[in-house]
């Protein structure tokens, strides 16, 4: 059955004539139906316009398979989340197995989550002025970029659907990913918290910075970058570190970090 499914999955395919206007029709579609994204740009995203893309992708690219495979299996819905947090994945998508005490042995059950990073979708096509592209595909707006995640996210769910695992630096995912949807890449450059550090605060990893901190000045450098700037600084009281010397670790809000020379 698994093979089967693998087959059909590899057997879609769509000429770039067809994905472009696919998409344009979920594109449309989204902005007639959602009662949050009124425009490309959109200031606001909710769980259920997740839900009405995951359904009009399994419509139009997957000929209904994902809903199929899903029922088959008896795993229920697929949860969908928006995360302010992953400052780096633009999504992600995972498979928990579940054992559960059937009527004469254990009965293995998958759930399946895919999350959104609206982290990075807001931060983009904000202020920072260059191109974006998800998937290898240039994005002119918001819409388009969700869809681009979207898309790479659903093929990991078929991928598990179909073979219980997958990996998008694999050959077959790439294969699957031109075919269905014509990305060239399973990378994006998204605007992240560390480019809007060195656009807005000047500062970047590596950097020496100086900051305040119980009426002390700390001076230390930027081990990391997400919402707030990891910074070590040279302390007795710290923990050891493998260059042998012993730091202590601050979380610092970027804008409250001084570089220094
Ligand atoms: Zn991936």
């Amino acid at each position: 059955m698994s093979r089967d499914r693998l087959a059909r999955l590899l057997a879609l395919r769509h000429s770039p004539g067809e994905v472009a206007s696919k998409s344009e029709r979920i594109y449309r579609s989204v902005l007639g139906r959602s009662e949050h994204i009124r425009a490309g740009n959109f200031d606001e995203v909710g769980v259920a316009d997740l839900s009405l893309l995951f359904d009009l992708y399994d419509a139009e690219f997957f000929g209904g398979l994902l809903g199929a495979m899903l029922k088959e299996d008896g795993a229920g819905k697929v949860t969908l989340r928006l995360s302010d947090r992953m400052t780096k994945a633009a999504g992600k998508t995972i498979l928990r197995k579940h054992r559960k005490r059937g009527v004469f042995r254990l009965v293995e059950r998958a759930e399946y989550e895919i999350a959104v990073s609206t982290l990075l979708l807001f931060q983009t096509f904000h202020d920072v002025d260059r191109t974006v592209t998800v998937g290898g595909i240039v994005c002119r707006d918001r819409l388009e970029a969700l869809q681009r995640i979207f898309e790479h996210e659903l093929l990991h769910l078929a991928e598990f659907l179909a073979e219980g695992r997958s990996s998008c630096s694999a050959g077959q995912f790439q294969a699957l990913s031109r075919a269905i949807f014509g990305h060239s890449a399973a990378v994006h450059d998204l605007v992240t918290p560390r480019e809007i550090a060195a656009k807005h605060h000047e500062v970047r990893q590596g950097d020496l910075v100086a900051f305040e901190h119980d009426g002390r000045t700390r001076v230390g450098r930027i081990n990391r970058i997400t919402k707030r700037a990891t910074v070590l600084v040279e302390d007795g009281a710290g923990r050891l570190f493998s260059d042998g010397r012993r730091y202590m670790t601050f979380y610092v809000p970027l804008d409250r970090l001084r570089k220094q020379g």
